[in-house]
This record gives structure tokens, C-alpha cells and sequence, in this order.
């Protein structure tokens, strides 16, 4: 592999921890000390590009950068011609309208010939246009909470995650337009040595991705239960059988699903099932 894979990463805020984090468990390793613009992993053919997050589709669709990590918001708000190739679980968060707690808007049927200020003109025009509300957009870059204080707007649109924004603003949310969280997107052209390296990423990506998504059980049980047990716990081929020291037991190992994990560790402990540990996986790879 002689080419090199750029992509872009926000410079700095709220999606910069979690892609670096990303790219470490990835075991890319790749060092910003000096805050530079860009920086080549050490041992993957990777360069890293830190900008601001509103730049990342355009550059990745200008081929600036081949790939980026960015917010769902950012990548839906910009249309800009990239592909999406997946989620990657971290800097999730949603786009709401929100209006002031004490005053009379309810619904979003009340902004009819309203000022809704936002930082996501594109998106909410769509959603306006698809509910048939006529209300005007004020677009503004940053600190839209302030927007109905200050007497901009009515109501607002923008990105929510704890609410506690929202809450020291007095305002509430009326409507959810968009859920989101960082994704990659991915130039639509890339070379085939390029590809080659996206599809050695996406490996890594995976097996970290289903590693979080899966516990590493082991228990005990008792041997006139172990059939109903294994069934419980399929493992990625079939749950490991060790016999235990004490006649009439054995140790079971198993993999299950973050998803179907309180369901199952009932179920197992109705069947008998003693002394359950559950461990977390590093990478898992199928
Ligand atoms: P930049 O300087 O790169 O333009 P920014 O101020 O536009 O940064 P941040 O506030 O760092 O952006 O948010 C980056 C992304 O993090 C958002 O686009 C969104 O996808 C995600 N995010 C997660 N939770 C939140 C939240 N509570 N508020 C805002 N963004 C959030
Ligand atoms: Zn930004």
C-alpha cells in the first residue's frame, strides 16, 4: 500500500475526543501534540486532517479529504455529494425546535408566521415544508438560545443533548426533527488503493464496534440445566463447556448481545445459573 488515506477529523469540540478515541482502539496511532493541521499515523497509511466540523463535507466531497468523521446534522445540513458508509456510536445528540417554557406556543402548528431562529436552515425548511407550516427562518452561527430573550425569534431549532441548555434558557422542546451521531462519510470516487485502505479501516471500525456491543459471560451451572442454558447463550459458534471441580456442575463461557443482556442473565439465573461474570470485550472479530 503506497497510498495514504486522508481524513478529516474536527479540529477541536465536542466530536474530537471521540474520534481520536475511535482511531486508538482502531490501533492508529496518531499524536496532535503540537496542534498541527495534520499529522500521518504512524503505523496505518493514514494522514489525519483536524478542521471545523462545517467544513468536513465539502472537503471530503472536493476530495480534499478522501474520508471524514462528522456529526449526521452537519453532513445532512451541508448536502454536499459524499457517501454515508456508517455510524460510528458516538456524539449523539438530536435537532429540536424549542420555545420559550411560559409563553403560548404548544405545538409546532403555532409557529405559522413565526421566527425560528437556527444554525440548520436547510434542515428545517424541509421539515416546515413537509408539515406545511409557513414560518420565517432566521439563520444565525452560534448561541441560538438566546435568540427568543434577546427578541430574534419566537422559537428556536437547534442541537439538544442533556437539555440542560435548553433548561437554563427556559425554553422547551416541542419536536424532534432529527436524531443524530457522528458518522463517516467517504468521497464518492476514492482510488482503489484508497478503497483497499477504507476497507482495511472498516475492518478495525467493526471489530471494535461489535466488541461494545457484546459481553464476555462465564458461569456456572448446573448439568441437568445445561441445555436450556446453552440455548440461552449461542455464543459466536457455540458457548465453551468446562466441567467443574464439584460433580453435577460445569462452567459455561459465552458471548451475548449489550441488547439482549438483562433478559438473558434473568433467564439464566431462573435456570440455575451461579456465580455470572460479565466482561467487557477489547475487539471481536467474526
Ligand atoms: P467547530 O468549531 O468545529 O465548528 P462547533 O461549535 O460547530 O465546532 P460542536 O459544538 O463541537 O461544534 O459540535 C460538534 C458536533 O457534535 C455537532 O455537530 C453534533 O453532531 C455533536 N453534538 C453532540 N452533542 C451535542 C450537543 N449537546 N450540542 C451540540 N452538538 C452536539
Ligand atoms: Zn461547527
Amino acid at each position: 500500500m503506497s497510498e495514504t488515506l486522508k481524513i478529516a477529523v474536527q479540529k477541536s469540540g465536542r466530536l474530537y475526543e471521540g474520534s481520536m478515541k475511535l482511531l486508538k482502539e482502531c490501533g492508529i496511532e496518531v499524536s496532535n501534540g503540537n496542534n498541527q493541521l495534520r499529522v500521518t499515523a504512524s503505523n496505518f497509511p493514514i494522514e489525519v486532517f483536524f478542521l471545523r466540523d462545517d467544513d468536513i463535507p465539502e472537503y471530503v466531497q472536493d476530495s480534499v479529504a478522501d474520508i471524514g468523521f462528522v456529526g449526521e446534522n452537519v453532513a445532512i445540513e451541508k448536502n454536499k455529494e459524499v457517501e454515508t458508509i456508517k455510524k460510528l456510536g458516538f456524539g449523539k445528540c438530536r435537532l429540536s425546535i424549542a420555545v420559550p417554557k411560559s409563553g403560548e406556543l404548544q405545538s409546532i402548528s403555532d409557529l405559522k408566521g413565526k421566527k425560528i431562529a437556527t444554525s440548520y436552515p436547510f434542515i428545517l425548511s424541509n421539515f416546515l415544508n413537509e408539515k406545511n407550516i409557513s414560518a420565517s427562518i432566521h439563520e444565525i452561527s452560534g448561541s441560538v438560545e438566546i435568540a427568543p430573550r434577546i427578541g430574534l425569534a419566537e422559537a428556536i431549532c437547534d442541537l439538544v443533548s442533556s437539555g440542560s441548555t435548553l433548561f437554563t434558557n427556559e425554553l422547551k422542546e416541542i419536536e424532534t426533527i432529527l436524531k443524530s451521531e457522528a458518522i463517516l462519510i467517504s468521497n464518492k470516487n476514492l482510488s482503489e488503493g484508497k478503497k483497499v485502505i477504507l476497507e482495511s479501516l472498516l475492518f478495525r471500525l467493526n471489530a471494535v464496534r461489535k466488541a461494545k456491543n457484546n459481553k464476555y459471560v462465564l458461569l456456572n451451572a448446573p448439568n441437568e440445566n445445561l441445555n436450556t442454558i446453552c440455548k440461552l447463550l449461542p455464543g459466536m459458534k457455540s458457548p465453551t463447556i468446562l466441567p467443574l471441580a464439584e460433580e453435577g456442575w460445569s462452567s459455561v463461557h459465552s458471548v451475548i448481545s449489550e441488547t439482549d443482556f438483562w433478559n438473558i442473565i434473568e433467564q439464566l439465573k431462573a435456570n440455575g445459573a451461579q456465580g455470572i461474570l460479565v466482561i467487557p470485550i477489547e475487539k471481536m472479530i467474526v
